[in-house]
């Protein structure tokens, strides 16, 4: 486990070598070093803007800072993937991977895996919260059912 703290631009590119980081998406990444989910959101207008973008696709602002979201949703949509890897992972088949429309705004979806839920219990429009995994050493977002209102709530 890492010492959360205060993260430097270089530290973020040793934490990430495989993703392409840019002054755009950045911050969402130092954040996530930091156990906090980021994104985007127009500072002129209040849109939430992700996939990342250094304007506002509403108002054309520049003010685009990156703003912690709430961590709720629903699942929009989901896929179950299956495909052969390392047997000696931890990770489970199928992975199920999820775009989570996050309560902030209408649209705003983040990919993600959906976790401490079998596999043939998710539904679409399943109420979710953030959790955190850990893989490779980094912590990752992830979204599992909220307790009472996912399907265990059933009867
Ligand atoms: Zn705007």
């Amino acid at each position: 486990m890492r010492n959360y703290g205060p993260i430097d631009d270089f530290t973020v590119f040793e934490l990430y070598p495989d993703i392409q980081l840019t002054h755009d998406n950045i911050e969402h990444y130092r954040a996530l070093a930091e156990r906090k989910l980021v994104i985007n959101r127009c500072g002129a207008c209040g849109t939430w803007i992700y996939p990342h973008r250094p304007m506002c696709p509403e108002c054309w602002s520049w003010n685009v800072k990156p703003e912690e979201i709430s961590g709720f949703g629903k699942v929009f949509m989901f896929t179950l993937l299956y495909h052969e890897r390392d047997p000696g992972s931890a990770t489970r088949e199928p992975l199920p991977v999820a775009a989570v429309e996050l309560v902030e705004q209408k649209g705003l979806r983040y990919l993600s895996r959906i976790v401490n839920c079998r596999p043939e219990d998710i539904r679409h429009d399943m109420l979710v919260r953030l959790t955190w995994i850990e893989i490779g050493n980094l912590e990752w977002p992830a979204f599992e059912p909220i307790p009472g209102l996912g399907s265990d709530a059933r009867g």
